[in-house]
């Protein structure tokens, strides 16, 4: 194999840019960062290919013809990502510095916890106030976070002096390579806690059921996460707790049903309402809130005569209110009902009624199959 081609660099590549060749190939084949069995072997190559083209008398034997190496020399093994990109930044590498990181903090930030929440239509649109018991990680109050039992403290680890990391150094083609590794005494705290908090256990927080209030905005929907900022788990060590996000879930309601913040219903009239036209009170959706004021509780839904089953109305701006302002329509749709169980007076009327409408022995008529906007407009207004 032609170590030039491997590296993808011309016979007269400087240094720099076969450092700068290998570097990026070591990126995206090392085993540490590509578990892909191909990858590795290719790592292996194109190792071997740098270990020639980087030294100046093996490069020189290989532009000879000769064989570069004497016996061989496992490249690319038992050497880390890290540890490459170590010798080739002056350790600065995966944030990992010579200098060392110092050791971990025990403190460290909570996570981000999540909880559903069910509520009515009427909730999501206008907004509530709920009680949420929730269950999370506290700051111990024995220790007050430290983990240590009363009157103790966490000891320096002997091992590290503290640090948190230990030094291994390890040889290879790029020279001598210093790596720090976590102290392994200490897990890298460079502090042992040798007498444990025993309500904790030595993590500084316990788990906690506590109620919360909370205030779920108006124009909410399925899927929305309200977030309450530091009321999620407490970190490690008493450290600050994250976000709590209450995912809201709202129910399917009776009568009203919601596409983006219209509502839509669905009001069913007698045929003789519909034709003789008339005003109908109805209640609203923001009906169901416990303090709603009363000219909010009910909409009028004026029926003109000759309504077709199947108009719709829109009352502008009775929708939901928008989370960002704003608030949608409520659009209801009338469905004209057949009178059924007539007695014997009644259909006496409606046969009355057909022989003056000229309508014993009606025609039908078939409706062409897709009509428009504008046929059904017309439909109205001819009454048909
Ligand atoms: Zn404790």
């Amino acid at each position: 194999m032609d170590p030039y081609e491997l590296l993808g660099v011309s016979r007269d590549a400087d240094d720099a840019t076969i450092k700068k060749a290998y570097r990026k190939l070591a990126r995206e084949y090392h085993p540490d960062v590509n578990p892909d069995p191909a990858a590795q072997e290719r790592f292996k190559e194109v190792s071997h290919a740098y270990e020639i083209l980087s030294d100046p008398q093996k490069r020189a034997a290989y532009d000879r013809g000769g064989d570069p190496f004497g016996g061989g020399f496992g490249a690319g093994q038992g050497f880390s990502f890290t540890d490459i990109m170590d010798a080739f930044f002056g350790g600065a590498a995966q944030g990992g510095t010579a200098a060392g990181r110092g050791p971990r903090p025990r403190v460290r930030r909570g996570q981000d916890a999540l909880i559903r929440l069910d509520i009515e239509l009427a909730e999501a649109a206008f907004g509530v106030t709920r009680e949420l018991k929730v269950d999370t990680a506290v700051t111990c109050e024995t220790c007050h976070g430290e983990g240590t039992a009363p009157g103790s403290h966490p000891i320096t680890c002997e091992t590290c002096r503290g640090a948190g990391e230990v030094a291994h150094v390890q040889r290879s083609f790029l020279g001598e390579i210093r790596t720090l590794r976590p102290c392994a005494a200490c897990r890298g705290f460079g502090t042992i806690i040798a007498d444990p908090c025993r309500d904790c256990g030595g993590d500084g927080r316990v788990r906690s059921r506590r109620t919360l209030t909370v205030k779920i905005p108006a124009g909410v929907d399925t899927g929305t996460r309200v977030q309450l900022a530091e009321q999620g788990e407490v970190g490690p060590g008493g450290g600050p707790a994250g976000d709590l996000y209450v995912e809201i879930n709202v129910a399917r309601h009776e009568t009203f049903t919601r596409h983006g913040n219209d509502l839509h219903c669905t009001v069913t009239i007698p045929m003789t309402a519909a034709a003789l036209g008339t005003t109908i009170t109805l209640p609203t959706l923001e009906a169901d809130l416990p303090d709603v004021a009363p000219q909010d509780a009910t909409f009028e839904l004026e029926v003109r005569p000759g309504t077709q089953s199947g108009t719709e109305q829109t009352l502008r701006g009775r929708g939901v209110p928008g989370l960002r302002g704003g608030r949608g329509d409520l659009i209801v749709t009338i469905a004209v009902e057949t009178p059924t169980k007539l007695d014997p007076a009644q259909e006496e009327l409606l046969r009355q009624l057909a022989t003056l409408r000229g309508e014993e022995q009606p025609e039908g008529q078939l409706r062409a199959a897709v009509r428009g906007v504008f046929g059904r407009f017309r439909d109205a207004f001819n009454g048909r």
